[in-house]
């Protein structure tokens, strides 16, 4: 999924072509030149709104040391350096203990109060009724992190026989639902997901999330008509809760292999603004949450009913998809999973393109835009049904229009393109197929080969949207970058949560946060010499200052909408940067990242099964770090008191007192400068920390120490650039790709 910049309502965000790329996620600063993302960040700092710094200046006793000395260039980016000092000059008299444990103590009485949600996962209302984040160990999930030798999940194979209407702009059809329990219980009873009734009057989404923003209804007033229901054949009366159903069943479903059939008749309106996940647009349909699809049974939570609110996405099950999609003759579907039916649906013209396509590196133009001007306006008598079959996934979602321009290229065999209407979309559509396979060719060399045949992407009102081998991407305009940030983002997905099939609803880092940091390392790459590190610092930041911050494990329903870019995506993909550039090294943690993909693959990892998984690859116990950056919202600082040095049979050392100001430890890196002019690097492990929030740094020197620095590497997120500095300090690395 797409996300807003913080502080901007959708309806600024999404002024149509030439600013939607201001919705880009993944990697704002790159296209600061050519939509508006960076400059409404730079909005933000340069207001004068009164901003709120609950933890990290409030720190009393020695406050914040103002040094003498200036801050290099290099220190920290001066955006960073003008939060920090903006920030901590609203609040430094304030008196708290020195270092902040897990406290909701803040007696500050400046700053919006008002608007702070919480500082750690305990101060969640709802964390009370979370089931476990870290389950196990035992037989279905192991001390290792990885699936165990019991692990089970369910099965749902679907075939989905649909038609729509533009006409009355209805989709009205049926689904088949083969359900295998893998379990070991005996169900006499299962939850169905009924997405569409978020558009039912009174709907729990449409009381939560106000009608005009971004996953407001917009006052359509739609749902599920279900007309008939069965089990097995036999007509079952379903128990409908907001978006889920429940299904009592006629017979008891046996566990470890027994098998149901759950067979629907239904219909609904298609919504113009569907949530940003599905929608229309004049004669273009954008198709999802389509069908009523299985709720997840796991043994973590036993079914998981968390409604469909609007801002939190889905957890789904695995299995085949057979899908027919009958639409007005004229009509072109594109859709996740293999046309089954080319010869009934496409010219032999078409098929010969499709077919060069499959084979060609460079972009074939399948519908060109003769042909697609055509179809706008020579409308053809009947229908058509397009068929396809998805393998191995957990949703499909498909897209139709009369004019859809049809780019196509391959990688490896799979079969990257685009749709899209001319000129509406933007001539950056006109690159879609090729950023489409470059993106899957990137994350397919880096983390996982892409286990699919194809990989769709769509222009059109959606934002941006994932599916199995299909995304929804804004349109552009005449500039190429326009579309890539969300074109890598959404495809991205298909990592996280497609393949690897964690809880999105409950869990936004898992999903978007993983995404955001695969997108580092493809942005990085797309544009070398830029690095990812300050546009989601930036975001984080803007999160901490303006008090929307919550835990990382914040269910996304519950993440203040404006927080939702900093908590659900950059956060997180920053925290995962740093742990892997500064924690545990990046081979260790590429390795570690990896291995726990390939274990999770089609499977439905929890978020405990993830920290147990990196602690055992890299051989750390990371326990502080996972409280620190994902259970509380507590940020990094620590600082130099002061330096001293002494001899000791003939060997001269330094004293370089550090002091941790926040209830966050981490390993520390300093650089010392010498009066030659030559500089030496020193490391000291986290656990210095482990009973002080003060440590004496004594190391050996060579000379006459004349400056020290903190974090050589500028890329470590320690808020409070002001203390990181004793004398004269040495130049920090520049700064740099953090992918490398
Ligand atoms: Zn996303």
């Amino acid at each position: 999924m797409i996300r807003l910049i913080p502080g901007e309502s959708f309806l600024e965000a999404s002024c149509a072509f030439g600013c939607r790329a201001s919705l880009q996620e993944g990697f704002n600063d790159f296209l600061a030149g050519h939509c508006g993302e960076g400059t409404g960040s730079n909005r933000v700092l340069q207001g004068t709104r009164t901003v709120e710094w609950p933890l990290r200046c409030s720190t009393g006793i020695t406050a914040y040391k103002k040094r003498s000395q200036t801050n290099g260039p290099n220190v920290k980016s001066s955006a960073f350096l003008f939060i920090t000092l903006t920030a901590c000059a609203q609040q430094r008299p304030v008196v708290l203990a020195p270092v902040r444990m897990e406290t909701t103590g803040d007696t500050s009485t400046t700053g919006p109060v008002s608007r702070r949600v919480f500082d750690t996962h305990r101060d969640d209302p709802f964390a009370t009724t979370n089931r476990i984040d870290w389950p196990g160990p035992n037989g279905y999930r192991s001390a290792r992190g990885a699936p165990g030798p019991e692990y089970w999940q369910q099965r749902a194979d679907y075939s989905i026989v649909v038609t729509l209407d533009t006409s009355t702009t209805e989709l009205t059809g049926s689904v088949e639902i083969r359900y295998t329990n893998n379990s070991p219980d005996t169900l006499r009873f299962v939850w169905i997901q009924v997405d569409q009734n978020l558009y039912r009057t009174g709907s729990k989404g449409s009381a939560l999330f106000p009608a005009d923003s971004r996953w407001g209804v917009r006052g359509f007033e739609g749902g599920y008509n279900l007309t008939d229901v069965r089990v097995n054949g036999a007509s079952v009366r379903p128990r409908i809760n907001d978006t889920m159903m429940r299904l009592d069943l006629p017979t008891q479903l046996a566990p470890h292999g027994g098998k149901a059939t759950i067979a629907i008749r239904y219909s609904f309106r298609v919504p113009e603004h569907g949530s940003d996940r599905m929608g229309r647009d004049s004669a273009l349909y954008e198709i999802a949450q389509w069908f009523p699809r299985m709720a997840v049974y796991d043994d973590v939570r036993g079914w998981n009913t968390d409604p469909y609110l609007g801002q939190g996405e889905f957890y789904l099950e695995y299995g085949d998809f057979d899908y027919s999609v009958t639409v007005p003759a004229g009509y072109v579907v594109a859709g996740s999973g293999i046309l089954q039916n080319p010869n009934e649906v496409l010219t032999s013209e078409q098929r010969r393109r499709l077919s060069a396509a499959a084979g060609s590196s460079d972009v074939v133009q399948i519908i060109t835009r003769a042909e697609a001007d055509a179809g706008k306006t020579q409308p053809k008598p009947g229908a058509r049904t397009w068929r396809f079959r998805a393998r191995n996934v957990h949703d499909v979602a498909w897209a139709a229009a009369p004019d859809f321009r049809w780019d196509a290229a391959s990688w490896n065999g799979i079969l990257a393109q685009a749709y899209y209407e001319f000129p509406k979309a933007g001539t950056a559509w006109e690159h879609a197929a090729e950023q489409t396979q470059w993106t899957i060719r990137q994350y397919s060399e880096l983390f996982l080969p892409f286990p699919y045949p194809q990989a769709t992407s769509v222009a059109g009102p959606v934002g941006g949207m994932e599916y199995p081998m299909f995304v929804m991407v804004h349109y552009g305009n005449d500039d190429p970058a326009s579309i890539f940030g969300t074109i890598n983002h959404e495809h991205g997905h298909e990592w996280f949560p497609m393949v690897v099939g964690s809880n999105e609803r409950r869990y936004a880092w898992m999903d978007e946060g993983f995404n955001t940091y695969l997108n580092a390392f493809a942005n990085e790459a797309r544009y070398p010499g830029q690095s990812a590190y300050p546009g989601y610092l930036r975001n984080w930041a803007d999160a901490v200052t303006s008090g929307t911050q919550s835990p990382l494990m914040t269910a996304p329903d519950n993440i203040d909408p404006a927080a939702l870019g900093a908590i659900g995506y950059r956060k997180p993909a920053l925290v995962l940067l740093t742990l892997r550039n500064h924690v545990v090294g990046a081979a260790s943690f590429d390795t570690a990242f990896r291995e726990y993909i390939r274990s999770w693959a089609f499977k439905h990892p929890t978020p405990g099964d993830f920290f147990r998984s990196i602690e055992n690859s890299t051989g750390e116990d990371l326990s502080w770090f996972w409280r620190s950056f994902f259970y509380t919202t507590d940020v990094l600082d620590i600082g130099i008191d002061g330096v001293s040095t002494h001899s000791a049979d003939g060997q001269t050392f330094a004293t370089i007192a550090l002091h941790r100001f926040t209830s966050i430890p981490f390993p520390v890196r300093l650089r010392v400068a010498y009066a030659d002019g030559t500089t030496q690097d020193f490391s000291f492990p986290v656990n210095i920390w482990a009973r002080t929030d003060r440590f004496d740094a004594v190391v050996p020197v060579r000379g006459n120490v004349t400056g020290v620095r903190l974090w050589p590497d500028p890329s470590v997120p320690d808020w409070n650039p002001s203390n990181d500095t004793w004398g004269k300090p040495p130049t920090a690395n520049t700064p740099g790709p953090v992918t490398r």
